[in-house]
């Protein structure tokens, strides 16, 4: 099933829903408790796409593609690499990515997302699928020379706007072989096979569960492919999850001076 949140009319609160095709359906309760599926009769195109979900926390795994860790001539973790990003950064389909005045290099990362379900504290690999509620598109725009020169990462990966996600949840997936790509204006710069993860979705949920308790609703970000590159004021990226769908989101420039 596909859950997403979604406006009908500006101003107006994001509600619970559901896609069936692509027509929309109300969500009576919430995905994370109870619910009660009303009859998808209004049109997707007639609505405006909320991001999907409200996180506690965005827990993000750095370097977990090998090839990705080669680009930036880092070593291969040999523990899943956390840190987190700040809520406050989420976007949703179609609202633009702004490029800050403090970074001349804002670069794209396509990701899977997985959207936690059920409360918990040192899940198992095993058991991580009953805590998962289901998987989304996410970007981690990334201010790379910022990340650099900061020498950690939590403002580089925090401005506003830079965590596009959406454009649903998608409950039904295996996410141990799907493929993850992203495009600049059409232009394909990632692709890779979520197999290739060092580190796959089930040892991720035990690992960060190791250490904090997962929400519903939080979101961990399960690292980028190699291909990452620079954005520029007028791009459109997409970033394609296979299963899921496309995030599409614009490129523009902060016009904020001070
Ligand atoms: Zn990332």
């Amino acid at each position: 099933m596909r859950i997403l949140r979604f406006r009908q009319g500006p101003g107006a609160e994001p509600a619970w829903g559901w896609l069936e095709d692509d027509r929309v359906g109300g969500l009576e309760g919430s995905p994370f408790t109870t619910y009660r599926r009303l009859e998808a009769t209004i049109p997707l195109e007639s609505v405006q796409l909320a991001a999907p979900v409200v996180p506690s926390k965005i827990v993000c795994v750095g370097r977990n593609y090998a090839a990705h860790a080669a680009e930036h001539n880092a070593e291969v973790p040999k523990l899943p690499l956390l840190f987190l990003k700040a809520p406050s950064a989420i976007i949703a389909m179609g609202e633009t990515i702004l490029l800050p005045a403090q970074s001349h290099q804002v670069e794209h990362e396509a990701e899977l997302a997985v959207v936690i379900g059920r409360r918990g504290r040192w899940i198992t690999p095993e058991a991580a699928r009953e805590h998962i509620l289901g998987y989304t598109a996410v970007n981690d725009v990334t201010a790379r020379d910022l990340q650099n020169s900061d020498g950690q990462w939590s403002r580089s990966k925090s401005f506003d706007t830079f965590c596009p996600l959406g454009p649903w949840i998608e409950t039904d997936l295996d996410p141990a072989e799907i493929l993850v790509k992203c495009l600049v204006n059409g232009q394909l710069r990632q692709m890779a096979s979520t197999r290739d993860m060092i580190f796959p979705v089930p040892q991720l949920v035990a690992f960060i569960s190791s250490a904090m308790t997962l929400e519903p609703g939080d979101l961990i970000l399960t690292g980028t492919p190699a291909g990452v590159s620079q954005l520029a004021s007028g791009d459109e990226v997409t970033v394609d999850v296979e299963g899921v769908g496309q995030l599409r989101n614009p490129v523009g420039a902060d016009r904020r001076t001070g």
